[in-house]
């Protein structure tokens, strides 16, 4: 596994190693379900390729970017186990050199959930990956369900901007009591993480009430709100039932939806999500 810095040699190893490229663009702190996505890349593709890359436009000022957690020598170690042929561990200033003023932005859906919550996170996130579309040129590229919000957007730029490569969506991977895998969860106390699961019972209320066929919306909203606020420790940011598409908060699910919620937990902002489409 060759780990570089500079985007010349990022180019260089692709250029040299021909065949198929799967491309999984990570923060780090690497856990199962980042590692779930680098070995559907190595089944799928000749070459995997990784990034471990703290996104400073992503974050909003009061959000946690100095504090995110970093473990670059676990990372590698645990890419290089997962079968990685390169990964990109850019300094902030090669991504984002002096003069650096051009930006993708995705807009309809950009702007309700967490884009609501945090006005300037998806403008980037898709800066971002455009940059590694381009830097990398990878044939598919691997994004966890686990934000699907981040998902819909991106698969808008691929579509709207014409990148030619496959965005594979993956499974979220969570823990035996079911909340999702995330970086953020170092950021739990003990008492915390054990509330933690609560949006994944809230989510699966809601998700069993939409397959035993109730489909109103609002119901379904009402059903999540009820299970959280069962959870003191559980402050919820936003409870959603939307278009799985236009993201658009729904009356009549019969057709699909996604439920989805942010919720804080002591100093972390969890989010989940399941979608749910009916059977054609
Ligand atoms: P991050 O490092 O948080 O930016 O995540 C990098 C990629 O891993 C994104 O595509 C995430 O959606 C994905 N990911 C994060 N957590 C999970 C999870 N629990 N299950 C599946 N994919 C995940």
């Amino acid at each position: 596994m060759q780990v570089v810095k500079s985007i010349f040699d990022v180019r260089r190893v692709r250029r040299g190693l021909p065949g198929s490229w799967g491309l999984v663009p990570t923060m780090g702190f690497l856990h199962a379900g980042h590692l779930a996505l680098a070995e559907r890349a190595r089944a799928e593709n000749d070459h995997v390729g990784a990034s471990i890359f703290v996104n400073p436009t992503q974050f909003g000022p009061t959000e946690d970017l100095a504090a995110y957690p970093r473990d670059l020598p676990r990372d590698l170690a645990l890419l290089e186990a997962a079968g990685v042929d390169l990964v990109w561990t850019p300094p902030v200033d090669e991504v984002y050199p002096a003069g650096f003023q051009s930006y993708v932005t995705v807009e309809e859906v950009t702007r309700v959930l967490e884009g609501a919550a945090r006005p300037t996170h998806f403008r980037g996130v898709s800066t971002v990956v455009a940059k590694l579309f381009n830097i990398f040129q990878p044939d598919r590229a691997y994004f966890g369900q686990k934000d699907a919000q981040q998902v819909v957007v991106i698969q808008r730029m691929v579509t709207d901007l014409n990148f030619p490569l496959e965005i594979v969506v993956c499974p979220t991977v969570r823990e035996a009591d079911g909340l999702a895998l995330s970086s953020r969860n170092t950021y739990l106390t003990p008492e915390q993480r054990a509330a933690a699961p609560v949006l994944y019972r809230a989510l699966c209320g809601a998700r069993d009430a939409w397959l035993s066929g109730e489909h109103d919306g609002e119901r379904l909203r009402q059903i999540m709100r009820a299970i959280l606020a069962a959870e003191p420790l559980a402050r919820p940011d936003y409870v959603s039932a939307a278009d799985p598409f236009t993201l658009a908060e729904l009356g009549d699910a019969s057709r699909g939806i996604l439920l989805s919620m942010a919720v804080r937990v002591g100093k972390a902002r969890l989010i989940d999500n399941i979608r749910l489409i009916p059977d054609s």
